[in-house]
């Protein structure tokens, strides 16, 4: 099996690491206004889920 011939340093693996960026837990952005919302639920800011309009948004 190849094994490579130096170990990675530590900057060469932290600027590997630095693309690396999780999203809050439980939380996606909406498709149509990008506000953070619960996934599988109607966005609260805009009322839509799926493309439609499922909410009254009151303003
Ligand atoms: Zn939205």
């Amino acid at each position: 099996m190849a094994v490579p011939r130096r170990k990675t340093s530590k900057s060469a693996k932290r600027k590997r690491r630095t693309h690396f960026k999780l999203n809050p837990k439980g939380l996606s952005e909406c498709s149509n206004c990008g506000q953070l919302k619960l996934p599988h639920q109607v966005c609260e800011s805009c009322g839509q889920y799926n493309g439609r309009d499922v909410l009254e948004v009151v303003e």
